[in-house]
């Protein structure tokens, strides 16, 4: 096995979108790499948001955004389905930033002080 220094791996495929929304999460995670690199993720991705161009958080908001991320609703990486259509929604980037930022806030306090509510 050759091994494979993921910064520079990285780079290969940056322009893709899905894989720009980057804190440093993906050194954490380098399963994930891969697994937004693989051709059934792609696939899937295409497809949802071929059936689903807008975003659909704003679009509950009544604006309509076009949507350039898939976003898994339930974060895989608490359990959620990584290639289940129920478990992803297309949405804008500043959309899954935002939910990111949540998540991530969420988290990392580990339930201890959750006051996100607004
Ligand atoms: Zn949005």
């Amino acid at each position: 096995m050759p091994k494979i220094n993921t910064k520079y791996h990285r780079h290969a495929w940056e322009g893709y979108e899905t894989a720009t929304d980057d804190k440093g999460t993906w050194s954490q995670d380098s399963g994930m790499v891969k697994f937004y690199k693989s051709k059934p993720w792609r696939k899937l991705r295409q497809f949802i948001l071929s059936r689903e161009p807008l975003c659909r958080s704003c679009k509950k908001q009544g604006k309509y955004v076009s949507a350039t991320v898939v976003d898994h609703i339930k974060p895989i990486r608490l359990g959620g389905d990584r290639m289940s259509e129920d478990n992803l929604q297309p949405l804008c980037r500043s959309c899954h930033n935002s939910k990111t930022a949540k998540e991530s806030n969420e988290t990392n306090t580990s339930g201890s002080r959750r006051r996100l509510k607004r």
